[in-house]
């Protein structure tokens, strides 16, 4: 089966509760395998809001790329996220960071992740789960990348494995 990372972040009101119950509804539409460390992170962007809390997991799924990210809108929906401005708060967002060694470059869909080697809150959980990991395009370690990036993130919860 495919094998896709995923990015998940929330800022607004009880913070682990919807992360939690995106994880849990995520089960519908494959496996998850691996959930790195859940960190405390500043936000990137759009600065002036309250701190998120960041972490990737490792999944499994028959979902082609654009069926995954269909699916992932939809979850944010169903776990409570309110429409507002790009960066800016959010109950819950979940990304593609990778998803095999595919590469997507559509409007509104980019696979490898558009900032998976610019944000912090991506690349360490990324590494902690899936050290070995190679980006698609350039080729190179990811952990190669992760040495010019300042890790500014703060343990913050450790889930039961899957
Ligand atoms: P953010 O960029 O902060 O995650 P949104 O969650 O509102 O903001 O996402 C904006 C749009 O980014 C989505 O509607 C989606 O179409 C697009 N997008 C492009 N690449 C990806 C990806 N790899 N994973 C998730 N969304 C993506
Ligand atoms: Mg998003």
């Amino acid at each position: 089966m495919p094998v896709c990372y995923i990015a998940f972040g929330s800022n607004v009101g009880d913070r682990l509760a919807y992360i939690l119950k995106a994880l849990e509804l995520l089960k519908e539409y494959g496996k998850i395998e691996k959930v790195s460390t859940i960190y405390e992170s500043k936000p990137w962007g759009v600065e002036e809001q309250a701190p998120f809390l960041n972490g990737v997991f490792e999944f499994t799924t028959e979902l082609d790329p654009i069926r995954l990210l269909f699916v992932l809108k939809d979850l944010e929906k169903r776990v409570g996220r309110k429409p507002r401005q790009r960066w800016g708060p959010r109950e819950i967002d979940l990304d593609i960071l990778l998803y095999e060694n595919h590469i997507v470059m559509l409007s509104f869909l980019r696979v490898p992740h558009l900032y998976l080697t610019d944000r912090d809150f991506f690349l360490f959980p990324l590494l902690e789960i899936a050290p070995n990991l190679i980006h698609p395009i350039t080729k190179a370690p990811l952990s190669e990348k992760a040495q010019s990036l300042e890790n500014r993130l703060k343990p913050f919860a450790c889930l039961l494995p899957p």
